[in-house]
């Protein structure tokens, strides 16, 4: 749980009882729960195996070309919402796998190449449940939506909230301009938690924006990320074991209570709870031992009449005013993720060269200072290559070479200063935060110390494009609001 964000877990818990909210953000608990055993295969291999075989296989199954009867009579034998029965999965993945043993050889190597072992029982038979689950998918995604396109991996945020999340993947309908989220479950059934997230993720989209980090359209990961801001999409829940599509609209309403949602965590910070009207919930409601309806030992209940604005988005604030190119800061990370990985494979066979050199007599400071200039060299001429590729602007270049894009020390101190009054607003839950239970729960009130924040701006405020307009819209808002 972000103390500075809002998650779609807190809007789920709000949306049960803000009081709910503000005890877990308190760190208090209802009761401890018994550590599960351990499971038979750990459940990142699961996740793992159904967003393989999505990204591999949903686009081409979705082709007009693509033969899907055996998943409409599979579909047709199976009754609403029941998974397919296991000899009936094997036999729809032989058959696939029969017909298109391209499609079989780029799964295993996919598979392969994120370390996951087929030959192991228990992901043999999931893996066939998930080949059999995504073909039932396509049917229906291609009878809703047409032939679907692989954008790619994508990052949703909305600074207003401020929230951050990544959707498994972006899909774009080979017939339309929509762009289509897709989250990938893996599970024997949906429950409500996931239909939330699903319906979280195309709120974000629709009061943000989403990134899309890699376009895979050519097979390839191509360099070029797409932004799409204030996307009117919705958001598909795809589980994979039993074929289930859902398309799940935004949640509704959020801007209106999202000042509420707000208030619960921050009175939860501060060891209070809110107040919230008894509900047909509170008979099932586990947390009765602290709630102010039912019991006296529970944090006392309070308002608020100022609220802390997002941490990040105060310091988002700040950049824009002062002329930062927010939009810069999302690239900047992104171009040296790329940097790392173009440059890594020439500095390995440099430094083997550079070993030669040592043995015919270079002597170690020499050889220091060669590696740093060939690797500055490297690293430039790599730079414009991508800033190149990427459509970036000569100016754009010079800042991410200069690496002036990042906030310095002194724009931090300079922040503090300018901004005082907003960051003063946090000293009540920090000084708090020095006090139990919340101490034993987040340790430090450097939590708030605007240096070590510094990556949650990029995190919660940035797009490749349009950064600004989303952080001065979501500034307006809060501004209005505290
Ligand atoms: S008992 Fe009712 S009012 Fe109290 S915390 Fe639970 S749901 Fe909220």
């Amino acid at each position: 749980m972000g103390v500075m964000t809002i998650t779609w877990q807190d809007i789920y818990d709000y949306l049960r009882c803000p009081k709910i909210l503000a005890f877990k953000v308190a760190g208090l608990r209802t009761r401890i729960k018994p550590r599960p055993p351990s499971p038979t295969i750990e459940p990142y291999v699961i996740g793992r195996v159904g967003e393989q075989v999505v990204e591999t296989l949903l686009p081409p199954l979705t082709s007009p070309e693509s033969d899907l009867s055996i998943a409409e009579e599979a579909l047709s034998a199976t009754e609403e919402g029941a998974p397919l029965r296991e000899d009936v999965a094997r036999e729809m993945t032989r058959t696939l796998f029969r017909i298109r043993s391209d499609l079989k050889e780029r799964l295993l190597k996919k598979l392969e190449s994120v370390q996951i072992q087929v030959t192991d029982k228990t992901v043999k038979t999931l893996l066939e449940k998930a080949v059999a689950g995504v073909q039932v998918a396509a049917l229906k995604m291609r009878e809703r939506y047409g032939e679907l396109e692989l954008l790619g991996r994508a990052e949703a945020k909305a600074p207003l909230l401020p929230s951050w999340l990544e959707p498994d993947f972006a899909f774009k309908p080979v017939d339309s301009e929509t762009t289509i989220v897709v989250e990938v479950k893996n599970k024997a059934k949906i429950g409500p938690q996931d239909r939330f997230q699903a319906s979280f993720y195309a709120t974000l989209g629709r009061l943000g924006g989403i990134a899309v980090k890699e376009h895979f359209t050519l097979e390839e990961a191509s360099l070029v990320p797409r932004a799409l801001v204030k996307t009117p999409s919705s958001c598909v829940l795809l589980n994979v074991r039993d074929g289930t599509v859902m398309e799940m609209p935004g949640v509704e309403g959020i801007i209106s209570f999202l000042r509420d949602v707000w208030e619960a965590k921050q009175l939860g910070l501060l060891g209070k709870q809110p107040e919230a009207e008894r509900g047909d919930f509170c008979s099932r409601c586990r947390w009765k031992r602290l709630c102010s309806h039912f019991s006296t030992s529970g944090p006392p209940t309070a308002t608020l009449d100022e609220l802390a604005k997002p941490y990040p988005l105060i310091m988002a604030e700040w950049m824009l005013e002062h002329g930062k190119n927010l939009d810069l800061l999302w690239w900047n990370e992104y171009v040296s993720s790329l940097l790392h990985e173009v440059v890594h494979p020439y500095r390995r066979m440099f430094a083997e060269e550079l070993r030669k050199a040592r043995e015919r007599g270079l002597s170690p400071p020499e050889a220091l200072e060669l590696e740093l200039y060939v690797y500055e060299q490297l690293r430039t001429k790599v730079l414009s290559k991508i800033a190149d590729h990427l459509g970036l602007d000569e100016q754009e270049l010079q800042t991410l070479k200069s690496q002036s894009a990042m906030l310095t020390r002194k724009d931090i101190e300079a922040m503090c200063r300018d901004f005082k009054h907003e960051f003063e607003k946090w000293r009540g839950i920090m000084e708090l935060l020095g006090h139990d239970p919340i101490k034993r729960r987040y340790g430090t009130i450097d939590l708030f110390n605007p240096w070590l924040n510094r990556g949650s701006v990029r995190k919660y405020g940035t797009l490749p494009r349009e950064s600004d307009k989303l952080v001065s819209e979501a500034w307006k808002w809060w501004e209005s609001k505290t």
